[in-house]
């Protein structure tokens, strides 16, 4: 009887006992990138496992609004509402 649910859990869950892990990034480095392994041993059990890492990376980008100085930003941005004013 195998019910536990490893894949792709919020937290390294042990496939041994399924206790959960929390703080499971500790488990990597911050360089490792999607698909990383690593063999992390149970708290719970004691059994070595294997965690791999999956990372959902998303990026927002903006504008630049002026290359200036933010003080020169701001001025940019009164000039800009008085204009609509
Ligand atoms: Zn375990």
């Amino acid at each position: 009887m195998n019910d536990i649910d490893t894949f792709r859990a919020d937290e390294a869950v042990c496939p041994y006992c399924g206790h959960e892990h929390d703080d499971s990034w500790e488990f990597f480095s911050g360089s490792d990138g999607d698909g990383s392994e690593t063999t992390v041993t149970c708290n719970e059990c004691d059994k070595d496992f294997i965690l791999r890492l999956h990372v959902d990376v998303c990026y927002t980008s903006a504008k630049q609004k002026s290359p200036a100085t933010p003080d020169a930003m701001l001025a940019a941005e009164r000039r800009q509402e008085s204009d609509h004013a």
